[in-house]
């Protein structure tokens, strides 16, 4: 009898995690893409000799299924300073990590800007989140802003701490966000910190797509729609399997499958990150710097190379600023010069601009605001299964868990 065909709709993080398991389970399928590489809204462009992420983005080392499923040696992970530059009233404060820089903690204790009672509440929140894993159930389901406000933080800390370093992060600057997702990532952020692969974002979906087996990945072919048992390209090819598994982002599972209880999704989150460089010095470490006066437009900057030189040619700074949104002007990239040289000096107004990426649909919008007792059902229907990072949460970890998730399924139903 010959082996039940599997067939998997998109090679972003979660259906590389679900081929990954399929392949370790010795279960042949075919990954048919969209696009002409992997990664998903995880992918990096080579322009000019430098190396562009899609949009900044980190990996924190401390997701356990990151950890379970990545050679973190292979990506050659540069770390990001345990804290922030934070640019309020016309200067900058630095934020630093007490316990990986006791010194710069030190020297900055006496900065008022960060009331006495929000760095004890800081030293409590770190406390409490020691030996979180995964998503914190038992937290109640409220918004990441009252969930900090009744922890104790003043509006202080809010405005010029976490709304500029976690709107980064959620790519919205009110902290709706479910407080069950805002402290997942801080938690992983304690015990972990933040990192950049050596040789960009895109190094991560490169590694799990090395170790498929030939021919099981598909370039440049779109699907069109999905029934049970059945995909159609944009070809007009059907294939026929009997185990499909949609794994692309919420709105395209919708588009493919409206009638399968995949919910019509809100519009998803945007970001804009513009991309600069230069040969004149700059300050030299990897430090994230923040608008703590969340005037904008930019939120958040990094020199990337002082992270990994890799990612320039020689003797050249790349220069990563990143707006929450996608606003939509002629002068945007005056605007933002003009801000970084508030940040960084005169010099930035002869930075050169190398690209621009707005990015829409960057983050799903509903499984932001809440995430539920426990992440959505992968089987669709015996035959249909979905994953991604909507039906988990909305992360590098989430998206691998449930691409693993779906891999469980398939292999489930087959016995
Ligand atoms: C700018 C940005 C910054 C982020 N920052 C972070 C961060 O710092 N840390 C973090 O943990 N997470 C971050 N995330 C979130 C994280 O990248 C995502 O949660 C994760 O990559 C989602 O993976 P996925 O497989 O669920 O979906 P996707 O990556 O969207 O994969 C879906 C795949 O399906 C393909 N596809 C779509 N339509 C079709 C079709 N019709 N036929 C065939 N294939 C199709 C797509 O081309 C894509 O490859 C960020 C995301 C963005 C965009």
């Amino acid at each position: 009898m010959p082996s039940p065909t599997i067939a998997i709709v998109g090679a972003g993080l979660s259906g590389l995690a679900c081929a990954r398991a399929l392949a370790k389970a010795g279960r042949p399928f075919t990954i048919y893409e969209a696009a002409d590489g992997v990664g998903g809204r995880v992918r990096s462009d080579k322009v000019d000799g430098f190396t562009l992420d899609r949009g900044f983005q980190v990996l924190l080392p401390a997701y356990p299924e990151a950890r379970r499923v990545l050679d973190y040696e292979g990506l050659h992970l540069k770390p990001l300073y345990r804290g922030a530059n934070v640019y309020f009233k016309n200067s900058l404060h630095r934020l630093a990590d007490p316990f990986h820089h006791p010194l710069d903690a030190l020297m900055n204790l006496r900065d008022t800007f960060i009331p006495w009672r929000d760095k004890w509440h800081t030293l409590m929140l770190w406390k409490e989140a020691a030996g979180t894993m995964g998503i914190e159930r038992r937290l109640p389901e409220m918004e990441t802003e009252d969930y900090l406000r009744d922890f104790g933080f003043t509006e202080a800390m809010l405005d010029r701490f976490f709304r500029p370093f976690f709107g980064g992060v959620f790519l919205e600057k009110d902290l709706r966000t479910s407080a069950r997702m805002f402290f997942f990532l801080y938690a992983m952020f304690r015990n972990g910190g933040a990192t950049i692969p050596a040789h960009g974002i895109q190094a991560i979906p490169d590694q799990l797509a090395v170790a498929l087996p030939p021919g099981s990945l598909k370039l440049n072919t779109p699907v069109t729609s999905v029934r049970k048992n059945e995909i159609t390209l944009e070809t007009g090819e059907i294939i026929r399997a009997d185990h499909i598994v949609l794994a692309v982002s919420e709105d395209v599972a919708h588009r493919l499958l409206p009638d399968t209880g995949v919910e019509k999704p809100k519009p998803g989150r945007s970001t804009t990150c513009l991309y600069f460089s230069t040969d004149q010095a700059l300050p030299s470490e990897s430090i994230l710097y923040l608008d703590g006066d969340n005037r904008g437009p930019v939120n958040n900057a990094c020199v990337l190379t002082n992270a990994s030189p890799k990612l320039a040619p020689k003797g050249q700074h790349l220069i990563s600023t990143s707006i929450v949104g996608a606003p939509s002007s002629n002068e945007l990239e005056d605007v933002v010069r003009e801000q970084m040289t508030r940040w960084f000096g005169p010099g930035a107004r002869q930075w050169k601009h190398l690209r621009t990426y707005q990015i829409r649909n960057a983050q799903p919008e509903s499984r932001q605001l809440v995430l539920g007792d426990s992440a959505l059902s992968t089987v669709l229907e015996p035959g249909l299964y979905r994953c991604g990072d909507y039906v988990e949460d909305v992360s590098i970890n989430g998206a691998l868990i449930s691409g693993r998730k779906a891999a469980e399924a398939v292999l489930g139903s087959m016995g």
